[in-house]
């Protein structure tokens, strides 16, 4: 297994499935139980619990703060 991915509230990431408009940048633009995350192609966001982003997401692309 990763090592738990530490991600937060305006970050980029990846997930392991692309969008279906082709773009795989996503950011993250809220968080909470749920987390929403906007297609940076298209701009189409999704809210999804907290558990399927954890197990969907595949990488972070860039941190929004450090
Ligand atoms: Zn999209």
């Amino acid at each position: 297994m990763e090592a738990k991915k530490q991600f937060g509230l305006h970050d980029l990431v990846e997930m392991k499935k692309p969008h279906p408009c082709g773009t795989n940048q996503w950011k993250i633009i809220r968080m909470g139980m749920d987390i929403r995350i906007k297609c940076e192609g298209c701009q189409h966001s999704v809210l999804i619990p907290r558990k399927t982003f954890e197990k969907k997401v595949k990488k972070i692309i860039a941190k929004a703060e450090e």
